[in-house]
């Protein structure tokens, strides 16, 4: 399993660090977010160290995803919140802040307006092709 001696969830996989754990196994934990959005808000990793989703394997992110539906339905249950999101920040831009792969699990409720409406908008002329297709062609030489 690699680490890195400084990265505060490999600490946590490692039990050197303590954390409000819902769920362990061999290869993942979920604990409480230590400054949570809402109540219940929960951090999902992998105790294997990614910087991120970028350098995460395939099996990686599968192992990550087969946990999602008990842990979304025991998180909603668990605070009554009808809803979640599930959010994997990815590069400073997005917001990571820890560099260890890690997705949140957000409890939503209406009105709580913690993530905003979405800025959408319509394609220009021929732009939609074309992004599509960088997007294809990295995806095939990946
Ligand atoms: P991100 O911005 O996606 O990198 O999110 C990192 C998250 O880790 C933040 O929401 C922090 O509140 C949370 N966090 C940082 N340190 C700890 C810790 N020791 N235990 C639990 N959550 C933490
Ligand atoms: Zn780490």
């Amino acid at each position: 399993m690699a680490f890195q001696q400084d990265c505060i969830f490999c600490k946590i996989a490692r039990n050197e660090l303590p954390a409000a754990k819902v769920f362990e196994n061999e290869t993942l934990i979920a604990f409480l977010d230590i400054n949570p959005i809402a109540p219940g808000h929960l951090l999902l990793i992998t105790k294997h160290h990614y910087a991120s989703l970028f350098e995460a394997s395939q099996a990686a992110a599968g192992d990550l995803g087969s946990i999602l539906p008990r842990l979304a339905r025991a998180v909603c249950r668990g605070v009554e919140a009808p809803a979640l999101n599930v959010v994997a920040n990815t590069g400073r831009e997005a917001g990571q802040v820890v560099d260890h792969l890690h997705w949140h699990l957000i409890p939503r409720r209406e009105g709580d307006r913690l993530f905003g409406p979405w800025p959408h908008r319509a394609y220009g002329q021929g732009e939609q092709e074309s992004v599509r297709e960088r997007i294809e062609t990295v995806l095939l030489s990946d």
